[in-house]
């Protein structure tokens, strides 16, 4: 019998998850299709409970349903109700278990990809969004040693700061308004920048834009942008003007994704099968 995988999300372009997941199924000859199920706000509960049905492995939730599907879920993990957000469904016999893999991955490919411990490390994090939240997180986790937040608009900056003191501990965690004197102060004394916005993404309305010029960069830092497509992103460009090191966000598209697969199938992802299909499609 036919399984399948849903990825849940509004709008929903073309899919990379789609690519390297059937890909990741298609290498183990499981019969198994990832469906793209473009599923507005509204449809999300009949959608999740369409998800309890014997041939559905789960799911994959991303924008802008991370946090509103947490209550329409069976269980979650430790990691998903830290967070507040999930972005892997388990199907277990008609029980839906919630689960985030966006922290670990992101954590995963900046020291895998990126060589950089962040432990004590003083970072800047530009973005108050759904994949800032994972990754704000997954930092404090780390322990590192400060975490400025710079958002457009202030409040998320401020409400996410606030949400991530309360597991910081003796981390210094400020939001800080998206202005010339903030950034600069800011970055001028930062070892690690992650753009958690979604500008410079391909297809979108910022497509082509970098969210900062080369001359805020420190050339020692190095400089994470999470936006995946392009490869190259506008960001990474003016990073590699300033002189700094970088890394792209598609290391970090393809762990949670290898995450995922291991979820649904409890095998081992065929990482490299999936990175390939995932360069792939971002060539087409
Ligand atoms: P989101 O929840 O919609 O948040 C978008 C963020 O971008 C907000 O902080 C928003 O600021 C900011 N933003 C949007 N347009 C802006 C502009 N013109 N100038 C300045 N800031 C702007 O989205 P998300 O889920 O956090 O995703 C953000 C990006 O990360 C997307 O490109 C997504 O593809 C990428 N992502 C990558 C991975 C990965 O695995 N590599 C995983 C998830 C997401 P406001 O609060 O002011 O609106």
């Amino acid at each position: 019998m036919t399984k399948f995988v849903a990825l849940l999300g509004y709008p929903l372009g073309h899919s990379l998850s789609l690519s390297f997941q059937q890909a990741a199924f298609d290498y183990y000859h499981l019969d198994i299709r990832y469906q793209v199920w473009e599923t507005e706000p509204a449809q999300l509960e009949a959608a999740v409970n369409q998800l309890r049905h014997p041939t559905s492995l789960g799911a994959n939730v991303t924008i802008p349903h991370k946090e509103r599907v947490l209550p329409l879920l069976d269980e979650l993990d430790k990691l998903a109700i830290q967070i507040g957000a999930a972005n892997v469904i388990v199907n277990r016999d008609g029980r839906l278990l919630g689960y985030n893999t966006d922290a670990p991955a992101f954590i995963k490919a900046l020291r895998e990809d990126g060589g950089f411990e962040p432990s004590n490390k003083r970072v800047v994090m530009l973005g108050a969004g759904g994949v800032a939240r994972a990754a704000g997180f997954a930092l404090v986790k780390e322990r590192v040693n400060s975490l400025a937040i710079i958002n457009r608009t202030f409040e998320r900056a401020e409400e996410l700061a606030l949400s991530l003191k309360g597991k910081a501990g003796d981390i210094k965690i400020i939001a800080l308004p998206w202005s010339e004197t903030e950034l600069g102060e800011a970055l001028s004394n930062c070892d690690l920048l992650v753009n958690c916005t979604s500008v410079g993404m391909k297809h979108s309305s910022m497509e082509g834009q970098s969210p900062l010029e080369a001359r805020f960069i420190p050339k020692d830092a190095l400089v994470y942008d999470l936006v995946y497509n392009p490869i190259e992103t506008p960001l990474l460009r003016e990073a590699k003007i300033a002189g700094a090191c970088t890394l792209g966000g598609l290391a970090m598209l393809v762990y949670q994704g290898a995450a995922s697969f291991e979820l649904w199938t409890q095998m081992k992802a065929p990482v490299d099968i999936m990175f390939m299909a995932a360069k792939q499609a971002l060539k087409g």
